[in-house]
């Protein structure tokens, strides 16, 4: 619900067009998340169940589907990259000629570092370690992501995973 909870509402204030993956897309459709969250800890799964009841987004349809590869004419140019692992359709955009690196959820600041996806939020581990790599392996110097600051100088700061 922190991904799309107000999505529909943010729409219609600024008139702005909606881009995600077709996966995204779909699950938005359905004013649903994409993954379900399975944490390890019995109490953190029970209260997630609970407070999931309560979250509802409005359905609404991406306007544009994005897919690995796409370039937007952002930035210098914005390419679209697969970063499946926080969610099972989650992407991420790469500025080559700025170094600017938008990694969503799939790598959050912390402090003055970097951090992958973390656990009881994640929708695949395993994913979401080869989405980490293939961020890292960029030369991103700039980190703007889901949670936390701007990471400045990140090309240092990725999880060493
Ligand atoms: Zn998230």
């Amino acid at each position: 619900m922190d991904h799309t909870g107000s999505l529909s509402a943010l729409k219609k204030a600024s008139g702005a067009r909606v881009y995600a993956s077709a996966v995204e897309s779909e699950a938005m459709s359905k004013g649903r998340p994409s993954r379900q969250i399975k944490p390890k800890n019995f109490f953190r799964r029970l209260l997630m169940g609970v407070v999931s009841r309560f979250m509802k987004a409005t359905p609404l349809r991406a306007d544009e589907i994005l897919s690995e590869g796409q370039v937007l004419p952002v930035l210098g140019g914005l390419h679209v990259l697969e970063t499946p692992g926080h969610t099972a359709g989650h992407i991420s955009l790469f500025s080559p000629s700025t170094g600017i690196l938008f990694t969503g959820d799939s790598i959050v600041a912390r402090g003055e570092g970097l951090v992958r996806s973390l656990q009881p939020l994640t929708w695949d581990e395993a994913k979401a370690d080869e989405s980490a790599r293939k961020q890292a392996a960029l030369g991103a110097c700039i980190v703007c992501s889901g949670h936390g600051p701007v990471v400045m100088d990140a090309a240092s700061k990725f999880p060493k995973i």
